[in-house]
């Protein structure tokens, strides 16, 4: 018998096609749509303005599959982190992060995985560590938001978790869709951002396709430096992609950034301070500086804040807007891919 269809995580085009495919009316799409994102049901039978007859010919073929996580941990500052299986005994992550203070204005941020692993390899990541084990599909990377006990308190999401979004692209595309088209949740596109080491192809594709925010990976400007740390870069140096991405037009809403985790002793003096702001000269976009979390192996860790706070005040009185995200979960192992990676181990 050939595997039942997931209706969670469709598109309204993939709705449109298999409702037509199964001689169902077209617009029965949008009441699914409206059923599965808005309503947030979790079987064809609650889908009551369908007839019988569509709901009984649509339970032969199809499901509505969400994954739920079995395991959170909750920081002492309310970041948690929650964990989600997927096949094969593998495990992804998920962190929802609360920030009550009057400057976060009661933003509640999730941080979603897209990928099992990730085969960028960037040598501070300990999800880099654990290689590529497959993609998630949109189905995966959504639930990650609606089975969360948060998720009606969430005001943004960011892509930033385990995996690079360009190397998944239309399973990113599609969970994108869905967050921000008017059948879908409807949401902003900037209360999104989608975070890059900066695979050019995928990042020019995505200005293309959506509006949400762009987040490049940056870590270090130095290009040979940068190499170590981030293979990436051999491919895709990101001089060039900075270039292309200063013809893109960056006045309007959305928002470009650039995360720089600050590494003891490889990234963190003035010389490489210099070295972000000529590259970044002129371009409107702001830089996030990061606290390292120590990975398990001790190779990497944060410098003091006195060094964070030369290099972020260099940055400032050359022009750059740059702000220290403050760190949040450190005591339940916030680096990414970590617990996903114990879990794994474990199991
Ligand atoms: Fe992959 Fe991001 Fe980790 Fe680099 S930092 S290995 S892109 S998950």
């Amino acid at each position: 018998m050939a595997q039942k269809k997931n209706l969670f995580g469709l598109t309204l085009l993939q709705l449109q096609q298999l409702c037509l495919g199964e001689g169902l009316p077209k617009y029965a799409a949008r009441q699914i749509c409206d059923w599965l994102y808005r309503k947030e049901v979790s079987t064809i039978d609650e889908m009551t303005n369908l007839s019988l007859k569509a709901r009984a010919r649509l339970k032969d073929i199809a499901v509505i599959e969400k994954t739920s996580p079995i395991e959170a941990q909750e920081s002492k500052d309310g970041t948690k982190k929650y964990l989600f299986p997927v096949a094969n005994g593998q495990y992804v992550e998920a962190v929802f992060i609360p920030d009550d203070s009057d400057e976060g204005a009661s933003r509640a941020t999730l941080c979603v995985s897209c990928q099992v692993g990730c085969r960028m390899g960037c040598q501070f990541c300990y999800t880099g560590k654990q290689g590529y084990h497959g993609n998630l599909s949109a189905a995966q990377i959504l639930s990650q938001a609606f089975c969360l006990p948060e998720f009606h308190r969430l005001t943004n999401i960011v892509y930033m978790g385990m995996g690079e979004p360009m190397d998944n692209y239309d399973n990113v595309l599609q969970s994108l869709s869905i967050l921000t088209t008017d059948w879908g949740l409807g949401w902003s596109p900037h209360r999104i951002t989608v975070s890059s080491v900066g695979i050019t192809p995928g990042i020019l594709r995505f200005l293309q396709d959506t509006q949400c925010h762009l987040a490049i990976s940056l870590h270090n400007a130095f290009p040979s430096q940068r190499a170590a740390i981030m293979p990436a870069q051999k491919a895709y140096p990101v001089a060039d992609l900075v270039s292309l991405l200063r013809k893109q037009d960056w006045s309007g809403q959305r928002r470009l950034s650039f995360e720089y985790t600050m590494l003891q002793g490889e990234n963190d003096d003035i010389s490489h301070a210099a070295e972000v702001a000529k590259l970044l000269a002129g371009l409107r976009c702001r830089v996030n500086l990061i606290r390292c979390h120590a990975t398990p192996d001790g190779r990497f860790k944060s410098p003091s804040m006195t060094v964070i706070s030369s290099f972020r005040n260099y940055l400032v009185r050359h022009g750059l807007i740059c702000t220290l995200r403050a760190s949040r979960g450190e005591d339940i192992m916030a680096a990414c891919g970590l617990l996903a990676g114990r879990s794994k181990d474990q199991a």
